[in-house]
């Protein structure tokens, strides 16, 4: 079984970002960039099954700009076996494109498997799995804490609101990782060094018949309202006068 992770590159997940001073969007200049946290379980639990004997080879994709061949050897490091850059250049990258780009991905490489992030950590999105899926006309089984593959469905436990739900996706299927679905390992050096001879092959939008262009517009973007400083109360009736004449809550 062949299986694809798509990894996003993103700003570290311990960096605080800032508003650029227009508002036009986030202040990216020498922000440390990562693998997408999500994107590192997906990855993970894909190298598991490959471990297990499920899965024979795991192809990892990344759209963006060439500085994902950073994000992709980090995936190879710990045991893809391939990569695939699709070079976006700078052009900004909406969910409903990368979509499109992993649906032509996927055409070429027919995995039975798509595993990706619940969601990336810079847009917060939490389309791409879904809008693949829907594209493909495959199933899709979200948030998923736990993953078995049996035959030629998977049973995937959701994390949901209040509980868990476990539901059989026949195959291919996508699949997207919630933060619980295992412990990401980190790479030992001698396979970061194997990882620099893997194969990684790269692909424009235009070789994949994709049309990127944004649909899109971010109007502004700017930090929440600062935090108002907390004040002490000498006693319960001050307390309840405060909160009656001040706050207006009571
Ligand atoms: P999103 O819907 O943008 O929150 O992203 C959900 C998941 O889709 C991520 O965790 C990745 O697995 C995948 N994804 C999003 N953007 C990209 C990208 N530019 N390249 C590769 N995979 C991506």
């Amino acid at each position: 079984m062949k299986i694809l992770v798509p990894v996003k590159r993103v700003v570290d997940a311990n960096v605080k970002v800032r508003p650029r001073a227009d508002e036009t969007g986030v202040d990216l200049a020498n922000l440390k960039m990562a693998m997408n946290p999500f994107d590192e379980i997906a990855v993970e639990e894909a190298v598991r099954l490959k471990e297990k004997g499920v899965a024979t080879e795991i192809v990892v994709v990344s759209c963006g700009s060439p500085a994902s061949q950073e994000t992709l050897r980090t995936a190879l490091s710990v045991g893809a076996d391939r990569a695939i850059l699709v070079d976006c250049g700078d052009t900004e990258l909406q969910p409903l494109a990368v979509a499109k780009l992993l649906k032509a991905v996927c055409a070429a490489e027919q995995p039975q498997l798509v595993i990706a992030g619940k969601q990336a950590i810079d847009d917060d999105a939490n389309q791409v799995g879904q809008m693949l899926a829907a594209l493909q006309g495959w199933s899709q089984a979200t948030f998923a804490s736990r993953v078995e593959i049996a035959g030629n469905s998977a049973k995937v436990t959701r994390e949901v609101d209040g509980g868990l739900e476990i539901l059989e996706v026949p195959l291919p299927a996508v699949v997207t990782a919630d933060l619980r679905l295992n412990e990401p390992r980190y790479a030992k050096l001698p396979d970061v060094m194997k990882a620099k001879k893997k194969p990684l092959d790269t692909r424009t939008p235009a070789d994949l018949g994709v049309d990127i262009t944004p649909r899109l517009k971010t109007l502004k973007v700017s930090e929440p309202p600062r935090r108002q400083g907390g004040g002490k109360v000498a006693d319960v009736a001050d307390l309840v006068n405060k909160l009656k004449n001040e706050a207006k809550v009571i």
